[in-house]
């Protein structure tokens, strides 16, 4: 066996922030409103706080304006859902992002299907949902839409692959499945409640794993030459950020996500990414 290849999310990411800032100057340079996105931050999760920033100084890096809205907790649901509709009728905002968890008084549903279609920047709403499984959505969820940009930037050959995705939440599983099998790979959806997982890793070619469970894919459960991509973000024993994946024998793989440096940093590209084409396409 060759040696595995590591997917450099990180290299492949200011890739693509160099060619999103290309086009922002230009953008400048014609004297136009530049890309806009809007954070709306309620309460003071900590965690939450620092994706806010996370995504505030990506904004910055590639000349898009943002707007971070931090509202308090006690918020009522129809207060909020007018600082959303303030946001939908701003024309320097091109994408609008609800930071979750809400809190518990808050309707989630109610907020995200309240932010306008042209602007769903992370593909929550059902209306937007939708539109990507019926393969007419030209944006698709950060996360997805990274792991496909890795395996594009690698040219993985997808076509009458066996995928298995391990994991079917909304803003992972589900729609890597199903962008997975636009590409006209042969998918199957593994979760917690799946009898045999190794059963099915060892059939797969790519195998997506979005779990958040240290040590679930080992090298015995895994096809010579396959290729994983690893999106959990876990900490093992020592503290150190690790994936769902623990394979030892490297050479048994052919193209691997590090964790951390793979999948992660693609996901704010991506939303700068998808904050560009809403500005494309709606401004
Ligand atoms: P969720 O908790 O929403 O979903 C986890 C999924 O894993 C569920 O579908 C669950 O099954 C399944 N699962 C749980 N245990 C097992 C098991 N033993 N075997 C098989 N499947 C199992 O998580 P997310 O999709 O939001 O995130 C998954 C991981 O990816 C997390 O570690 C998260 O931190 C990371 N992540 C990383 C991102 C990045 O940018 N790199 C972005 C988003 C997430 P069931 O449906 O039956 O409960």
């Amino acid at each position: 066996m060759n040696d595995c290849v590591l997917m450099d999310g990180k290299a492949l990411s200011a890739k693509i922030r160099e060619s999103i800032k290309s086009e922002v100057d230009l953008i400048k340079e014609n004297g136009e409103i530049v890309p806009g996105l809007a954070v709306v931050l309620v309460g003071n999760n900590p965690a939450s706080e620092i994706y806010v920033r996370n995504k505030e100084k990506a904004c910055a890096e590639v000349g898009f304006t943002s707007k971070k809205i931090v509202l308090s907790e006690d918020i009522s649901e129809d207060e909020l859902l007018s600082v959303i509709n303030e946001l939908n009728c701003d024309n320097t905002i091109h994408g609008i992002l609800v930071q979750l968890p809400l809190p518990a008084h808050i309707n989630k549903d109610n907020v995200i299907e309240s932010i306008a279609t042209e602007k769903d920047v992370d593909i929550f709403k059902t209306d937007s949902m939708g539109k990507l499984f019926e393969g007419v959505l030209t944006i698709a969820p950060c996360t997805p839409s990274g792991i496909m940009e890795l395996l594009d930037e690698y040219q993985i050959e997808l076509e009458g692959k066996h995928c298995v995705v391990i994991g079917r939440s909304n803003i992972v599983g589900k729609p890597i499945a199903m962008m997975l099998m636009q590409r006209n790979a042969t998918v199957t959806i593994c979760h917690s409640k799946t009898t045999d997982l190794e059963k099915f890793c060892k059939m797969a070619d790519v195998i997506v794993c979005a779990v958040g469970k240290t040590n679930l894919v080992t090298d015995d459960m895994i096809k010579d030459g396959a290729v994983i991509i690893d999106v959990g973000i876990n900490r093992n024993e020592q503290g150190k950020v690790c994936g769902d994946v623990a394979i030892q024998d490297k050479s048994k793989v052919s193209y691997m996500t590090p964790v951390p440096g793979g999948v992660g940093p693609m996901t704010i590209t991506m939303l700068l990414k998808n904050t560009l084409e809403l500005y494309r396409l709606y401004k």
